[in-house]
């Protein structure tokens, strides 16, 4: 059937998605009709229990798995063609950083493998460390640098070929309580300066409040989308506001949205 889309159509368009795996002779419904429009520029946080689906849901929209039903577009277009044309970043729990490989080198890797100009790279890097407070660390080894360091550089590394869109899956989890709030100011900073749209996925709830436009509750077995909620916070988003009684009303409602699904029976 033939869709009109309209003039300006969301930077990421999920309709009905469904994904099933098939696991020792049998079929996980990993995620069943997950309908959800994400405008660009938008901070979406994707919260929800282990297992409902949250990396499914990254893996279909950034085209590295088909959905088994509904369909997944990128600004009218195939995830394919967008991931083609570099369209998506990713930065992982894990840092992921090759250790035989400084700072400076493994944010210049991604540039060499898409091609970004030679000449060009190494002032890209150095601007990109410097963004995050790295610059005395750019001849660093990964094992010389702090989690908190070495997760700053996934981030700029996922930033260096400029995509359009991030794709976060739980990147702060493994960091301690202050380092994770740094780094989300970190992030907020750069979201500000260059609005990317981004999905990012976590378990923790006032990660969700505090970085995201919406939240994006989902619920398990199959994963599905449980609430969405508007986060009504003014930006920029300051480290005061943790302790702000809107703050905790907004962690509060997402928690409500959590517990109900954790009350649902399965
Ligand atoms: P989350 O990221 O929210 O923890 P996942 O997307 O990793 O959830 O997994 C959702 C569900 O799909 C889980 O029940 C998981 O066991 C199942 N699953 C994920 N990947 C595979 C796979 N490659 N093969 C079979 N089942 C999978
Ligand atoms: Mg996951």
């Amino acid at each position: 059937m033939a869709s009109v889309r309209p003039a300006t159509s969301p930077c990421i368009a999920l309709e009905g998605v469904g994904v099933s795996y098939a696991a020792r002779g049998a079929t996980v419904q990993a995620i069943a009709d997950v309908t959800l429009d994400v405008a660009e520029g938008e901070f979406i946080a994707l919260l929800g229990p282990t297992g409902c689906g949250k990396s499914t849901l990254l893996r279909v929209v950034s085209d590295l798995l088909a959905p088994s039903q509904g369909s997944v577009s990128i600004r009218g277009g195939s995830t394919a063609d967008a991931r083609r044309a570099n369209d998506f970043g990713f930065v992982f729990q894990e840092a992921a950083l090759l250790p035989w490989r400084t700072a400076l080198d493994n944010v210049n890797l991604p540039l060499e493998v898409v091609g970004y100009p030679a000449a060009e790279r190494l002032a890209r890097c150095r601007e990109l460390l410097q963004s995050v407070g790295l610059s005395k660390f750019e001849q660093h080894y990964p094992h010389e640098l702090s989690g908190g360091m070495k997760q700053r550089v996934a981030i700029v590394r996922a930033l260096a070929w400029n995509p359009s869109i991030l794709l976060m899956d739980e990147p702060f989890s493994a960091l301690d309580e202050l380092t994770k709030n740094q780094l989300q100011d970190d992030l907020l900073e750069i979201w500000n300066r260059e609005r990317k749209t981004v999905l990012f996925v976590t378990h923790n709830i006032s990660e969700a409040v505090y970085l995201a436009d919406r939240v994006v509750v989902m619920s398990a077995h199959p994963g599905g989308i449980k609430r969405v909620i508007d986060v009504d916070l003014p930006r920029p988003r300051t480290p005061g506001m943790r302790e702000t009684l809107a703050f905790i009303e907004q962690v509060r409602l997402a928690r409500e949205a959590l517990q109900a699904e954790h009350r649902t029976p399965s």
